[in-house]
């Protein structure tokens, strides 16, 4: 059986940097064999010895477009199609925002289930500050730092847990 997590949320909350980081650990970008999906990454990680595919989604969107949210939309719709789970990134450093609002309604009522990742925890302010993103109502919120790695690991046993 094969297991697939995609990763959304809005541009630049760190889903490149945490899916790289995912990766390093065994590099396999899975080729675009198809052509259509610039706009997502595939590949193939494991953790604790479970083996499964992370699609990095959001490659191609720009911000400052009236297409962004559609396009968000977009990505959030076939993430919920193809993965099994789902990891929803935001951002500790700027708050909640109304994409972020946006991709939360549509999670919720997604039935994969979803781990609000809150990133860029890089120290306790950042922590306090994220505690915020509990209003958006996710019963699994973890507050990770891409960057550093820092409640990567937490998450990633979590998730893997489902496998
Ligand atoms: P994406 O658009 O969601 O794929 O976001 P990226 O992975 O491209 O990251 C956007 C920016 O946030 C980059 O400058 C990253 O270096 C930065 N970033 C990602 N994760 C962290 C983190 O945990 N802490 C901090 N301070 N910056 C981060
Ligand atoms: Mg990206």
């Amino acid at each position: 059986m094969s297991f697939t997590v995609a990763i959304v949320g809005r541009p630049n909350v760190g889903k490149s940097t945490f899916f790289n980081r995912l990766l390093e650990q065994r590099k396999a970008i899975v080729d675009d064999v198809s052509g259509v999906t610039r706009d997502r990454q595939y590949g193939i990680t494991d953790w604790s010895g479970k083996t499964f595919n992370v699609i990095d989604t959001g490659g191609f969107v720009h911000d400052g477009t009236d297409v962004f949210e559609v396009e968000i939309r977009k990505q959030v719709k076939i993430a919920i199609e193809e993965a099994d789970a789902i990891i929803f990134m935001t951002d500790s450093a700027i708050g909640i925002t109304d994409l972020d609002e946006a991709v939360a309604d549509l999670l919720r009522r997604a039935t994969k289930p979803v781990f609000l990742v809150v990133n860029k925890v890089d120290n306790n302010n950042r922590y306090l500050e994220g505690t915020e993103f509990y209003s958006l109502g996710f019963e699994n919120t973890y507050f990770v730092s891409s960057m550093s790695g820092s409640g990567t690991g937490e998450l990633l046993d979590a998730v893997t847990a489902l496998i």
